[in-house]
């Protein structure tokens, strides 16, 4: 059958809705669909990691496993196709990332506040994103801002010592 190819973004949806780590971590229960959360559990370490020989196995590991193939149709349009019906969303997942990582290398990533497990893409022009979004940006910021207060307020306590 054919695989119906899926854009980045809603594999960032998948892996952010239906990981069982994103929503734990939020305090959310994954939405209803225990296939697509053990696929989203699949996907979630080739975010997580930030070593590209790892995410490119990670990757190929998926593709060999759905047995996803080229194919030409009729109307002589490049798609891609599967035996086994089930693996249909796994292999358009699989493609997506293959896709993005070829096209913007280490362009994904993990949220890197400590109280959120959601991953992201970069399309950001410098590519230095490193939050899922803005709340967590500012929730982050707020709590380095509170450390680094932390630290002076007992480094000028020592000095009055
Ligand atoms: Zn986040």
């Amino acid at each position: 059958m054919d695989v119906v190819t899926m854009e980045i973004t809603e594999v960032v949806t998948l892996v952010n809705e239906w990981g069982t780590e994103p929503c734990r971590v939020d305090g959310r229960a994954p939405r209803p669909g225990p296939e697509l959360t053990t696929l989203a559990d699949e996907l979630h370490p080739i975010f997580v990691t930030t070593d590209p020989a790892t995410r490119a196995r990670l990757v190929t590991g998926l593709l060999r496993l759905t047995g996803v193939r080229p194919e030409l149709s009729p109307e002589q349009a490049p798609t891609w196709s599967v035996d086994d019906p089930t693996q249909s969303t796994r292999a358009a997942a699989a493609l997506a990332l293959r896709h993005h990582l070829t096209e913007h290398p280490g362009r994904l990533g993990l949220c890197a506040d400590d109280q959120c497990a959601d991953v992201y893409v970069d399309a950001s022009p410098a590519g230095k994103r490193r939050f899922c979004c803005l709340t967590c940006q500012n929730r982050a910021r707020a709590a380095a801002f509170r450390r680094r207060k932390a630290q002076l307020g007992e480094t000028s306590r020592d000095q009055l010592r």
